[in-house]
């Protein structure tokens, strides 16, 4: 277990351990099944949870895991050459430990299938690239959409709020696959007017220029 203090928070540390065969077993499997790069190049995957340091009544002092601002689930980093060269494995995802069991099978799934879609083997044509100690170079996919929201924006302005037109993106480009359980079906907009579906196709366009698809070369 390791002690690192936290960013910015002078006054508690973020403490590590290695998550146990269980977690290893659930990414195997997802990479097994859902990630075929990574499961031809051979990554391989460093797993820790991260817990908050706790108050003397033992509750955590914030969250385990900060990203940009935002308490998250878990973070994904691609591992340089230098502790490639020490023996760490080739990718790392470090887990919010303190939430870890509060989560359903399911859930904890998800979370590290969202941290698995994060890495892309780099290739040349379909060959995988490798650095010096031939382990695969990787990249970081980006999320296809990131959503920035203000709840007070959404209310105050609406339909012209971006924060509204990028949620409508998202439900007309992914609901009936995504969110079955809106019951979005495929006779959803049938009844809409041809002023309807002319302002929903303007949203969805608008949303997409606003939305980058992002696929990093980085
Ligand atoms: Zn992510």
């Amino acid at each position: 277990m390791a002690r690192l203090r936290a960013p910015g928070r002078d006054d508690w540390m973020t403490t590590y351990e290695q998550c146990g065969t269980d977690v290893h077993g659930m990414v195997e499997r997802l990479v097994l099944d859902h990630h075929e790069d990574l499961r031809d190049a051979n990554v391989t995957f460093a797993l820790l949870f991260a817990h908050a340091d706790v108050d003397d009544d033992g509750e955590p002092k914030g969250p385990a895991l900060v990203l940009r601002g935002h308490a998250c689930a878990a973070i994904a980093r691609i591992v340089n050459l230098k502790d490639r060269a020490k023996g760490v494995p080739d990718a790392e995802i470090v887990i919010d430990g303190d939430a870890w069991d509060e989560r359903t099978p399911g859930e904890q799934k998800a979370v590290l299938d969202h941290e698995l879609t994060h890495f892309r083997v780099r290739k040349d044509g379909e060959v995988p690239l490798r650095d010096d100690l031939k382990r695969p170079l990787l990249r970081m996919r980006l999320h296809d959409v990131e959503l920035g929201w203000f709840a007070e924006v959404a209310q105050r302005h609406q339909e012209a709020s971006l924060e509204v037109i990028q949620a409508q993106a998202i439900v007309t480009r992914h609901g009936q696959t995504c969110f079955p359980f809106l019951g979005l079906g495929d006779g959803e907009s049938g009844g809409e007017s041809k002023g309807a579906h002319r302002d929903r196709v303007r949203r969805a366009a608008a949303a997409k220029a606003a939305t980058p698809v992002e696929e990093s070369a980085g």
